[in-house]
């Protein structure tokens, strides 16, 4: 049996429709027909950039999902066709080595953690599989929206990972680079977290609106000069605490580590390889001596992470669903969404594709 999905065809190069076989379940795996999904901005990574990469070619796109398992394979002893449950976008080997060693987003190599839609066939499909399924993914809980709960997918455990490699205390002043999705979330989290001053930079007017309904303090225009200059200006020259690397390129480590106190904290979330290679003042590091923190993370995934993430919207700490600014249907959806996060316009935040609804 034959199913279509919307993915990379040429890796670097083209994208379009793919036909393939429908996949069979193994041990402990569930075969899911989307229900909601949304594309993200990594998709378009995925398929033009990251280096070259023919493993890449003929590959199902998309990661973010609410899915219906259709068929379970065997082990599988919880869960019931059916169900709908939210996936996210990291769906680690629980059994590797790298789970023991406290990376399980490094299950089975570098960045494994992460297959769906990267090394196996993603969401953007008639159907896909979903390993582990009953480690890997959450049931909804009453009075959560199928659209919030598909932002837990990634975009709530990305942007509030953020935030725990920046190590956000009480009272931190923080600035979050960018406030698309991620950035937003990451805004989100640090005001859960108790953060005191949080400068956002981004220039997108609506994402800029809505960091200032999730909290931020204030908003600078990287567009309008350097964001180190800006953000010392409205602080009176003192350094922040923490802070989020959520947008930009790899030009902004650099410059996050400029705007950080010493011992301060930055998170980063952007895989960065534009430009591939750095140019560093080492003053702008402190010389690598001010006992600054630099943690770099893939987004958190895992069962528990998930029901955790979908409490927070449950009892009302966060409503993701604001981000959702565009609507696509089935999977003509998919292709029109991706090409929406290849040119994000001043309106778009995120796209929704209702599938199987
Ligand atoms: P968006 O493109 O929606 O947002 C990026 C933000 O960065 C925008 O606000 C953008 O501004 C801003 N920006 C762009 N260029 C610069 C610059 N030179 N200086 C400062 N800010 C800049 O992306 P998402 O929110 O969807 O994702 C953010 C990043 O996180 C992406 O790189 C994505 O691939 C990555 N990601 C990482 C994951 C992980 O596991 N680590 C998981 C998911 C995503 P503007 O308003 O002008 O658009
Ligand atoms: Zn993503």
């Amino acid at each position: 049996m034959k199913m279509k999905g919307f993915g990379t065809i040429v890796h670097g190069e083209s994208v379009g429709f793919i036909e393939k076989d429908i996949p069979e379940p193994g041990e402990f795996e569930a075969l899911m027909e989307p229900v909601v999904i949304a594309p993200c901005t990594s998709d378009v990574h995925i398929a033009f950039e990251q280096g070259h990469n023919d493993a890449r070619n003929h590959r199902i796109l998309g990661h973010e999902s609410v899915g219906r398992i259709v068929k379970l394979g065997a082990g599988c002893k919880e869960y019931k066709v059916g169900d709908i449950v939210v996936v996210p976008c990291t769906t680690p080997n629980w059994r590797t080595l790298e789970v023991q060693d406290g990376a399980y987003q490094h299950s089975g190599g570098l960045c494994q953690g992460m297959r769906i839609g990267t090394s196996q066939d993603g969401v953007m499909a008639e159907y896909y599989l979903v390993n582990d399924v009953e480690m890997n993914t959450a049931k909804i809980p009453e009075g959560v929206s199928l659209e919030s709960a598909l932002m837990v997918s990634d975009m709530m455990t990305t942007g509030f990972h953020g935030v725990e490699l920046a190590g956000v205390e009480f009272g931190d002043n923080v600035v979050v680079i960018g406030t698309g999705p991620v950035g937003l979330m990451a805004i989100v989290a640090a005001k859960l977290r108790g953060a005191a001053r949080i400068i956002a930079v981004g220039s997108r007017s609506r994402c800029v609106e809505l960091a200032k309904q999730y909290g931020a303090s204030d908003v600078v225009n990287y567009k309008d000069g350097d964001i180190y200059e800006q953000i010392m200006y409205l602080t009176g020259g003192k350094k922040v605490d923490r802070t989020v690397i959520a947008g930009g390129g790899t030009e902004q480590l650099p410059i996050a580590y400029k705007l950080t106190r010493p011992a301060g904290g930055i998170g980063d979330l952007v895989a960065a390889d534009t430009p591939p290679r750095l140019n560093i003042d080492t003053a702008d590091f402190c010389r690598f001596v001010a006992h600054h923190r630099l943690a770099g993370g893939l987004c958190p995934g895992g069962r528990r992470r998930a029901e955790r993430l979908l409490g927070l919207i449950q009892y009302g700490r966060v409503d993701p669903s604001l981000m959702l600014t565009h609507k696509c249907y089935g999977l003509d959806g998919c292709k029109d969404s991706f090409e929406m996060m290849r040119n994000k316009t001043d309106e778009l935040i995120k796209p929704i594709v209702y599938m199987n609804v």
